[in-house]
């Protein structure tokens, strides 16, 4: 299957072929052709199935090009890193249009994203709880939102934002007069049930969750005492020589001590826990 047969504007099969991206995803097949034609879609994804695209080119192609100086399009992500990202594939995909984004979360300065919706824009993304600050505020209105988009689902849930997302939908069109996109790694019930509230009959699509990038990596277990721990992971680390690495630690205090180890070392390591500043995060 290529692009073409999609139903891409060639404006955005250029885009693409500049991604570098020869074929779709299979998430990217099956959800974008219904959402060009204003279907709404549920989608069982995973981050690294190329969910992103799935969304952003269909609405891409449904916006037109031309800048209309109001929301027109919301996504809300759970995490500012994932609010970060799909901002990111939103500024290359739209990148030769005269379309207007922002992005919003905590943990940053106001004034730069409350400056964005007084310029006006066309697409936000956003993680639920600074958005609605902004609303409380009335520094931006939902009144002609034409797309809503969830993206993991699952994990508003998880992190408690789900009440946040409720008062959102709430304050857009009523469900029939928007078109309505969830994404989530898994379709539980609670997620379902939420498709049921907000959404008018949607189609759902399902990536193959099974085969993200399983075959590209290479699994190794190493049975070593909490004492070994250390010297095995700066050894492996030697090993490795420059690729970049994520570890995986489960508190932040550990987290400072081996970034600390690590530094000592000569590694060039940084921490990413809750405790960080976010434009440190971000950078
Ligand atoms: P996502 O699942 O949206 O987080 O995307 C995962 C990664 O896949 C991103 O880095 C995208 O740039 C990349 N990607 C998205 N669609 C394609 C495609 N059709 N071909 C190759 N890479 C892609």
């Amino acid at each position: 299957m290529s692009f073409d047969s999609l139903g891409l504007s060639p404006h955005l099969l250029a885009t693409i072929e500049n991604a570098g991206y020869t074929q779709p995803t299979p998430i990217q097949s099956q959800a974008i052709p219904p959402i060009i034609e204003g279907a709404d879609v549920l989608g069982a994804a995973q981050t690294g199935t190329g969910k992103t695209a799935a969304f952003v080119l269909p609405i891409l192609e449904r916006l037109g090009t031309s800048h209309q100086k109001k929301p027109r399009v919301l996504v809300l992500a759970p995490t500012r890193e994932l609010a970060a990202q799909v901002a990111e594939s939103v500024a290359t995909y739209a990148g030769d249009t005269k379309l207007k984004h922002t992005v919003v979360f905590g943990g940053v300065g106001y004034q730069p994203q409350i400056s964005a919706f007084k310029r006006g824009v066309d697409i936000v993304v956003a993680t639920p709880g600074r958005l609605i600050d902004y609303y409380k505020q009335k520094i931006y209105t939902l009144a002609a939102i034409e797309v809503a988009v969830l993206d993991e689902a699952d994990r508003m849930f998880d992190l408690g934002f789900i009440d946040d997302v409720r008062y959102l939908f709430r304050k857009m069109p009523p469900a029939g007069e928007r078109q309505n996109l969830l994404f989530s790694a898994t379709l539980s019930h609670r997620v379902l049930e939420l498709a049921y509230e907000h959404m008018n009959a949607p189609e759902t699509v399902k990536s193959d969750t099974e085969r993200v990038n399983i075959g590209a990596i290479t699994q190794t277990l190493y049975h070593v005492s909490k004492d070994d721990k250390m010297a095995l992971l700066i050894g492996l680390l030697r090993e490795i020589g420059d690729a970049r690495t994520l570890i995986f630690i489960n508190t932040k205090r550990v987290a400072e001590r081996i970034d600390d180890t690590l530094a000592a070392n000569g590694f060039n390591a940084a921490t990413l826990s809750g405790d960080v500043a976010q434009n440190k995060r971000l950078r």
